[in-house]
């Protein structure tokens, strides 16, 4: 797709210009780091809060970095108008508590974005202890914004309501002494009336923040955040670097791969036309028959099993639990509309163009695309290809409109061929749909019924019998320690076991009603579906931070819940995967 000429199309063009712009490394080496320069000088020049909130506003602010990020979504009352998020911006260590009181995930993001920022700045031309102390400061920065956000107002992930819709004028007033309105409009997003602002107490304490004082912290991040955003647009000694210190922190000595370092970085620019190529490349209307076909096969069997094998709940949740099923919506292999890009340009090498130039246009088109939708109608379920681009591999479940992705990207390897028996296709395909499907009723899930909404179609019997399973699926997964000195967390990981689990109980369903199942192939396939070989570097950073369980824990705590897999290998007490009928987790 980078150098295939016979492509045709603007996502082509666009593609391959952007590949000779990335992969021409002579002209990027000649350049080295001069186009950041300007941008970095425009930091340098700021001397008081009026020049930053200039500086903030204009074109020098190549990052578009401010203290709150703009989306666009569908309205939280009314579903088919798109209207504005604003939220508190991303934080370097991860969420606000870790400004108050650190843990080992904060630590982790702090050497990461440490290492990064200070090869950046002293590449840039920074002198090394300045380096050093710039990064202190964006953190003393970044705390003084964790202050401000409320850590009991929203439990994380939750829906935004009725309760946080503002108008223009309110959201303008709320956040007085500190410029939205000119960031808003600088942005391209000053169209729409209805705001929604999950934290109002943050944009209150803005003009506590941005004060004449604070300017040369300030100042200090928006170094530290464009220089760290740089890393692979300038030349190849940085972005070798680069590589070089991400592979030290995941325990591997690489400088990467070239051509990877060279795909990432189209890709990351482009996602879209990426996709789009990938889709008319390699996807058929067959797959997404096929993949349809074997999502309604495991949703046919799931309703029977909520009828027949969910003994727990009464009849009427059963009943919700089943129309919640029935509800849902799918999504499979590519969006039926493609997401058009035809409006991007930005100039190609044999025009003048560079590398960095070409980055701006595109987060330049982003932000106008953004803006664009404002106001016009939604549709909450259109399949959004930025968040789930099908070439990516990944499946996914959202609670908001009752809808599971299963794109393109993940129908390789062990997950699907069609050469595949039926036996390894259920407990490679079918084991991803049916733990997305059982998403939507794990804890999170539990919370939203069959529209999106956040509404409660359980009696309370039932609930409190729901997260009775729950308590005991979290206590059993907290005995585990997967590495040693590594606390493990079962409340971390639940929604994602409860996924593997439920699902696992399907596709068991399905072979006991299957004539002649392959118990064997079928097991053996699911335990090859999370196997890898991996550096105790990268095993640690997912047990900080990844919601799924630990791979191995996936394969052997799943399969050891059900009689159908110990009693085909003969597993009973004494056993290492024995586990008492009593003593078992699956929460459905
Ligand atoms: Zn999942």
């Amino acid at each position: 797709m980078l150098t295939d000429e016979s492509l045709k199309g603007h996502d082509a063009e666009l593609v391959q210009k952007l590949y000779a712009l990335v992969s021409d490394w002579d002209y990027r080496d000649a350049q080295g780091t001069e186009p950041a320069k300007p941008y970095m000088n425009a930091i340098r020049d700021i001397d008081s809060l009026d020049e930053l909130y200039d500086y903030m506003c204009s074109e020098d602010n190549l990052m578009q970095l401010y203290p709150f990020t703009m989306n666009v979504d569908a309205d939280p009352v009314d579903s088919s108008v798109y209207v504005m998020y604003v939220d508190p911006a991303g934080l370097i260590l991860g969420t606000e508590e870790e400004y108050r009181d650190r843990t080992e995930v904060g630590d982790l993001f702090y050497d990461e974005a440490k290492q990064i920022a200070e090869y950046m700045l002293v590449r840039l031309g920074y002198g090394e202890e300045e380096a050093s102390e710039m990064f202190e400061n964006s953190i003393a920065y970044e705390t003084l914004l964790a202050e401000a956000i409320p850590s009991d107002k929203h439990e994380r992930g939750k829906k935004t309501g009725a309760e946080d819709c503002y108008t223009f004028g309110e959201f303008v007033e709320m956040s007085e002494g500190f410029p939205v309105d000119r960031i808003l409009e600088a942005a391209g997003l000053s169209g729409g009336d209805t705001i929604c602002v999950s934290t109002p107490e943050y944009f209150a304490a803005l003009k506590d923040v941005y004060t004449e004082e604070n300017v040369p912290l300030i100042k200090d991040w928006l170094a530290v955040k464009t220089a760290s955003e740089l890393t692979d647009l300038l030349d190849k000694e940085t972005s070798k670097t680069v590589a070089k210190i991400y592979g030290a922190m995941s325990g591997i000595d690489s400088e990467g791969n070239e051509d990877l370092i060279v795909l990432g970085t189209v890709a990351g620019y482009l996602p879209i036309p990426m996709d789009n190529l990938y889709i008319r490349q390699y996807c058929t209307e067959q797959q997404r028959e096929d993949i349809a076909g074997i999502v309604e096969e495991v949703r046919q069997y799931y309703r029977e099993m909520f009828e027949n094998e969910v003994d727990w709940l009464s009849a009427g949740t059963r009943k919700a639990a089943i129309e919640k099923l029935d509800n849902m919506h799918v999504n499979v292999v590519y969006p039926d509309e493609l997401e058009d890009w035809s409006e991007l340009d930005f100039a190609g090498p044999d025009e003048g163009g560079s590398l960095l130039e070409a980055s701006k246009a595109i987060r330049r088109f982003k932000a106008e695309r953004k803006a664009g939708l404002l106001g016009t109608e939604a549709d909450v379920y259109k399949w959004n290809q930025s968040e789930l681009p099908a070439s990516s591999v990944n499946a996914a479940y959202s609670g908001y409109n009752n809808t599971i992705n299963i794109q393109a990207g993940v129908l390789i390897g062990e997950i699907y061929n069609e050469e595949m028996s039926f036996e390894q296709k259920m407990s490679g395909i079918g084991m991803i749909i049916g733990h997305e499907i059982s998403h939507a009723f794990d804890t999170n899930g539990a919370e939203y019924d069959k529209d999106g909404h956040r509404n409660n179609w359980w009696t309370d019997e039932d609930y409190a019998a729901f997260q009775d399973r729950v308590a005991k699926l979290v206590a059993w997964y907290d005995g585990f320690v997967p590495m040693e000195g590594l606390e493990y967390s079962g409340d971390h990981v639940k929604t994602e076991a409860i996924a593997d689990m439920t699902s696992m109980k399907c596709l068991l369903y399905i072979a006991k009603q299957t004539e002649g199942f392959d118990y064997d192939a079928f097991f053996r396939q699911y335990a090859k579906l999370w196997r890898d070989q991996s550096t105790p570097e990268v095993v640690r950073e997912a047990i900080l931070t990844d919601v799924h369980p630990a791979h191995y824990l996936r394969i052997n705590a799943t399969l050891a819940q059900f009689d159908d897999f110990l009693n085909f290998y003969g597993i009973t007490e004494g056993d290492g995967m024995y586990i008492a009928p009593e003593d078992r987790v699956a929460v459905w």
